[in-house]
């Protein structure tokens, strides 16, 4: 059995997509170019999304979506800790509060009732993060956020590809992030994506990506020529390229491919992992097909014994990550006065995770190498 590095997670570029950036270095455009507009469609095609707007990440992605939807100084978001820091962080860049609330203990998503009661009347935005790709109760969210009158963003970096009661991420908020760097479930090296079905939402994420500036004369205040354009807002430059899209439109043909893959070796882990009751293994909840971008078990007994644990996996060739250092425990974010203890669940389920190889390359005999050296760091540290 093959005993070799095994990441937590990575990409699977094949021959299509090295032919499809070379063809694409060899035509007219590298930058913004036909690809782009194909890329969007694509996505749109794959999800069910009406619109997508490709980006350079999928951190500037989550900042064109909260700036479509209007969030500003005096507003705040009411998100999750147990996420990676850009979904709080795209807030601040706004000038907007964060408002953080607990998470489920099953599956680390945001808790609906603890989402709620964070809520104030300076709350904007609800954003869900579909945690290792299991997407939230977003029955629930839609509901609070109708109710309070909020605007529902996903935060699906983790979880295109995956369904929720037979609906596909991407049209289950108002406003979709997916990344698209590396590790996730497709790649265009660094990239991202706002998916939504409101035609001025979309407007408003793809002038922003390009400084704000617009071209199309329907949406100008006057028209001076040909040669003219005008700039309505402050924007950024998140372009993602043409040599990014071509790559991009490979990989989406490929991304049910890649999930169900990622789905046949989360079963086969649960068969090769279920009799050690040292692990607690991922939940999925009825009605959903989880994405698995993470297969994250927890340590059943003493947190302090993941450490060992890990350093082991790490020793036997296991790239083990943790997922994620709660954001309101980062020293940053401590200065907006959260503190250790203020999210119980989350701090608990921090302290007993860890993120063991999942990616559709992954072969059976990788899979249960894996399942082996996992028992064996169990036995020899847990
Ligand atoms: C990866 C990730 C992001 C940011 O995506 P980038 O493409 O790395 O900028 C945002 N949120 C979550 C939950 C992520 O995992």
């Amino acid at each position: 059995m093959s005993e070799r590095f095994l990441p937590y997670g990575r990409q699977w570029i094949d021959g299509d997509d090295v032919d499809a950036v070379v063809a694409c270095l060899h035509s007219d455009f590298l930058t913004t170019g036909p690809k782009v507009a194909e890329f969007e469609a694509a996505l749109c095609a794959a999800t069910g999304a009406r619109y997508a707007a490709a980006c350079n990440s999928g951190t500037s992605a989550l900042h064109m979506a909260y700036h479509a939807a209007g969030l500003g100084p005096g507003d705040s978001i009411v998100t999750s800790p147990m996420t990676f820091v850009a979904t709080a962080n795209a807030a601040r860049y706004l000038g907007a509060e964060v408002r953080l609330a607990d998470v489920e203990p099953d599956t680390g998503n945001l808790d609906p009732d603890a989402a709620e009661a964070a809520i104030d009347e300076t709350t904007k935005l609800l954003v869900t993060v579909d945690y290792a790709g299991h997407p939230v109760e977003y029955d629930r969210f839609r509901e609070i956020a109708d109710r309070r009158g909020l605007v529902l963003v996903a935060d699906a970096a983790h979880s295109l590809g995956a369904t929720y009661k037979g609906r596909a991420v991407g049209t289950l908020a108002d406003l979709t992030e997916v990344s698209l760097h590396p590790v996730k479930p497709i790649t265009t090296g660094e990239g991202g994506a706002v998916l939504t079905d409101r035609e001025d939402w979309d407007a408003r994420a793809k002038a922003f990506r390009t400084h704000g500036i617009v071209r199309d004369p329907a949406h100008m205040t006057r028209n001076e020529g040909p040669w003219y354009y005008e700039m309505l807002d402050l924007g950024f430059n998140y372009r993602l390229t043409d040599l990014q899209c071509a790559l991009g439109l490979s990989q989406v043909g490929r991304l049910q491919a890649f999930v169900e893959r990622r789905r046949t070796i989360a079963r086969r882990y649960y068969e090769l992992l279920k009799d050690v009751p040292e692990l607690i293994l991922p939940t999925v909840r009825p009605d959903v097909e989880p994405g698995w971008h993470l297969f994250v078990v927890r340590v059943a007994g003493d947190p302090a014994r993941r450490l060992p644990f890990f350093n082991r996996l790490r020793e036997l060739g296991l790239g083990v990550q943790v997922h994620y250092i709660p954001v309101h425990l980062h020293p940053y974010w401590e200065r907006y006065s959260f503190r250790r203890g203020q999210f119980p669940v989350t701090e608990d389920f921090y302290a007993r995770s860890v993120s063991i190889p999942i990616f559709p390359m992954m072969s059976e005999d990788d899979v249960q190498s894996s399942a082996e050296r996992i028992r064996r760091a169990v036995k020899e540290t847990l």
